[in-house]
């Protein structure tokens, strides 16, 4: 098989190993890692027809991850994809309303981050292994909520890794700080910072900049790594579901052979619907891949009009995952319709960091016609979820219901009639107030816990532990520190 390297987007660095890619993150002159040479599928549909999850894992990763040997990804993949997943589908497909959920939300953390952040953790330690890496890995990561429990579940008890999470205090649900601060996993370290996320963000990108900080950690047997999306080692594992969810429709005869599907993906910052681009490129048979927006549509009139523009205001949703203005992945599709000149790609990336925004030319425009872009503004997605339910009695949450609204209209638009997958990315059990209220549901006065049994009624869907688990566990992480205070505290985590 062909080896693959990676290179920086923006042109800096080229010839990078896999291993060393996912170690590294973000390429040194600030581009992403993408592979020099997209890789070729030898297998054909109806091999991979017949193999279960981890197996087509093994196949689809092994086509990127070419420096890991056989042993050692599959290793990475067996100590992924267990039984924190709470079916052996591991990522099932369900039909409701005449479109196909293909539910990410079967891990730990009941949302889509965990495909990828179960795995990352196993592919970062072999990484280190492979690349002579002696260090202890220590993660830092900034969260508004979601993403900094899916790293800690991830990476709680994985031995030559510690992670630390910082959380804006009095900036995330009742329920998700909750969920970080009873985490368990001797190597998790959890802060409330006395202020807001951008200031935590501000905080944990000082500390990755800081030789002095740097030096200090390495003469402790530490360095920093990070579990960001734009990580490669996070989109590689998201191409394999759309491959799980083709097979599963050609298997159960709901498609023939080589028949192509739509894929409808709720967007943020642009990570999950690239790897669906990247399984198309693979030659997975996908018409269109419809890229759904809530009312932060940047994305929306990004493909409306060639124009990527931030400048604009700020909304918070009701799909928060989605709240995002810079979506750091399209860098890697700028890449691709920029003809893989990193120039170029700089270029633009330059113009967005000084004025805010960019301009593709007609050229690179003309081949973004794989891409359809909508949005679902929030009356819409409150509607969608309450349309769904009332079709098929299926629940769906706020993000997976941008995508349905999405398509809804797509669909109307275009009448399309094509079968189309919808990822669907989070547990509606992840937003139940959002969800209730949907639904015509009195939600006043009721906790999270009682408005979950209600659901439970509701949908026929049992409550995931990941909600009942919360009632009892014991608070583990109690530490509270002021922005400036961020180095002073890891250092103590550390030891050091
Ligand atoms: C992160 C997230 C998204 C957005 O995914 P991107 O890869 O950032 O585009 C959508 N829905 C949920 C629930 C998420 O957690």
């Amino acid at each position: 098989m062909k080896e693959i390297t990676y290179r920086s987007t923006r042109g800096g660095e080229t010839g990078i190993s896999a291993s060393a890619a996912i170690l590294q993150g973000l390429a040194g002159d600030g581009g992403l890692f993408v592979p020099e040479h997209m890789p070729a599928l030898e297998k054909s549909m109806d091999e991979l027809k017949r193999l279960d999850y981890r197996t087509l894992a093994f196949e689809i990763m092994g086509l990127f991850f070419t420096d890991f040997t056989d042993e050692e990804l599959k290793s990475c993949i067996e100590r992924a994809y267990d039984e924190k997943f709470d079916c052996e589908e591991i990522a099932p497909l369900a039909e409701a309303d005449g479109r196909f959920f293909l539910e990410l939300f079967h891990g730990k953390t009941i949302a889509f981050k965990d495909m990828a952040l179960s795995i990352l953790p196993h592919l970062m330690t072999t990484a280190a292994k492979k690349n002579g890496v002696k260090d202890e890995i220590v993660i830092l990561t900034a969260t508004s909520g979601d993403t900094g429990k899916a790293a800690l579940a991830g990476f709680s008890k994985v031995p030559g890794t510690r992670i630390i999470v910082f959380y804006p205090k009095d900036g995330v649900s009742a329920v998700q700080k909750q969920q970080m601060v009873t985490q368990e996993g001797e190597n998790t370290f959890v802060v409330g910072i006395n202020g807001n996320f951008d200031e935590a963000q501000t905080g944990v990108k000082k500390m990755f900049s800081d030789e002095a900080l740097k030096e200090k950690l390495s003469a402790g047997g530490f360095r920093f790594s990070s579990a960001n999306s734009i990580n490669i080692g996070r989109l590689v594992p998201q191409i394999v579901y759309y491959f799980w969810a083709y097979l599963t429709m050609l298997r159960n005869g709901v498609i023939g052979d080589g028949e192509k599907i739509n894929v409808c993906v709720p967007t943020g910052n642009f990570g999950n619907i690239l790897a669906a681009y990247y399984a198309k490129t693979l030659g997975l048979p996908v018409r269109k891949l419809i890229c759904a927006s809530n009312r932060n549509k940047v994305l929306y009139d990004f493909f409306g009009t060639g124009t990527y523009n931030k400048n604009r205001e700020f909304y918070l949703t009701s799909s928060p995952s989605m709240d995002i203005l810079v979506s750091s992945n399209l860098e890697r599709l700028i890449y691709v319709i920029a003809d893989g000149s990193a120039e170029e790609t700089k270029a633009l990336m330059t113009a967005l960091g000084k004025s805010g925004s960019y301009e593709v030319t007609p050229e690179m425009r003309s081949k973004l016609s794989d891409f359809y872009g909508g949005f679902a503004d929030e009356e819409e997605t409150a509607a969608e979820i309450r349309e769904v339910y009332e079709k098929a009695s299926y629940v769906i949450d706020p993000h997976t219901a941008v995508a349905s609204g999405v398509y809804r209209k797509y669909v109307s638009e275009t009448k399309d009639e094509t079968k189309t997958v919808i990822a669907s990315t989070a547990s509606p059990y992840k937003f139940t107030e959002s969800v209730m209220k949907a639904l015509g549901e009195e939600i006043t006065g009721q906790d999270v816990f009682a408005l979950s049994d209600r659901l439970s009624a509701l949908s026929n869907v049992p409550v995931p532990s990941a909600v009942t688990e919360l009632k009892d566990a014991p608070v583990r992480h109690k530490t509270i520190c002021e922005i400036d205070e961020m180095p002073k505290t890891v250092l103590g985590f550390l030891g050091i």
